[in-house]
């Protein structure tokens, strides 16, 4: 496995590859969703690259950017036995100018749910996903619908600037007794864990609703929410595939999706109906 540091050194690999190239970004703390994600790049491309950088500029003032979980040791050895061909490890100065232009998420869609929670955060993901894109020119680019938002936010990037690349969205990967795998999971006491499990448990909830038959919003979110009642929630949303509120559930076009606060730990999780 190469290691690169320097973008400009990762272009002139990428340049060296002449068939196609997978590219999954990531800000480390490695874990089973991160390496669904690179196992599915590895089969469909000749050569993956994979990114870890804590991205500053989609952290909030106050969220814990110094203390995101950082394994670097660990992630090499993953990625190492996972089949990555090239780990770009670029430095915050690498990446970043003191004056730069904006990017700036949609107007709408990207200043609800996620967006509204954390103003700013998408500006952050685009701009960096936009950088890490550039750099690496992918054939396809390797994303969780944990991130259902996120997703959407760089579908969208990649229609309205016409990014030659194909983002491939991965599902969710869940511990056994339900949790949506997190770096963030380190956080949890025990205590908060057994609370977190609210979060796949009113999705699941959700979905036994909808089979039998009740499909109105504001039957399903009032039930989530008593069961997200131990954690502070910030939303419980139900949307079509293109973020619109929907009344009522559609099947094939649904996401379900909460965020809440188990402790000071925000934990995020979805469902696609
Ligand atoms: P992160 O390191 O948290 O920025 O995540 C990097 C990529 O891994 C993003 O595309 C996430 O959506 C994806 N990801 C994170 N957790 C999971 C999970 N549990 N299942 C599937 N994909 C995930």
């Amino acid at each position: 496995m190469r290691k690169f540091s320097d973008p400009l050194a990762l272009r002139e690999y990428r340049k060296s590859c002449q068939e196609s190239v997978g590219f999954v970004p990531t800000m480390g703390a490695l874990h089973e969703g991160h390496i669904t994600l690179i196992k599915q790049s590895v089969k469909e491309n000749s050569k993956t690259v994979v990114s870890i950088f804590v991205n500053p500029t989609q952290f909030l003032e106050g969220e814990d950017l110094e203390d995101y979980p950082r394994k670097i040791e660990a992630d090499l050895k993953i990625c190492e036995l996972a089949g990555v061909d090239a780990l770009f490890l670029p430095t915050i100065d690498a990446m970043y100018e003191k004056d730069e232009l904006s990017i700036i998420a949609p107007k709408t869609k990207g200043f609800v749910l996620e967006g509204f929670h954390r103003p700013s955060h998408f500006d952050g993901v685009l701009q960096v996903v936009l950088k890490l894109l550039n750099i690496t020119t992918p054939t396809r680019a390797y994303f969780g619908k944990k991130d259902a938002q996120q997703l959407f936010m760089i579908q969208n990037m990649v229609k309205h600037l016409f990014l030659n690349v194909e983002i491939v969205p991965c599902e969710i990967v869940r511990e056994t007794d339900g949790l949506a795998l997190s770096s963030r999971n380190v956080y949890l006491t025990p205590k908060e864990r057994e609370k977190a499990l609210s979060l796949s448990k009113s999705l699941k909830y959700a979905t036994k609703m909808i089979m039998n038959n009740n499909k109105k919003s504001e039957d399903i979110k009032s039930e989530m929410l008593s069961i997200l009642k131990e954690t502070q929630v910030e939303y419980v949303e139900i949307v079509d595939h293109q973020f619109n509120r929907l009344k009522e559930v559609e099947i094939g076009n649904t996401i379900i999706l909460v965020a809440t606060f188990v402790g000071t730990t925000r934990l995020i999780d979805n469902i696609w109906i």
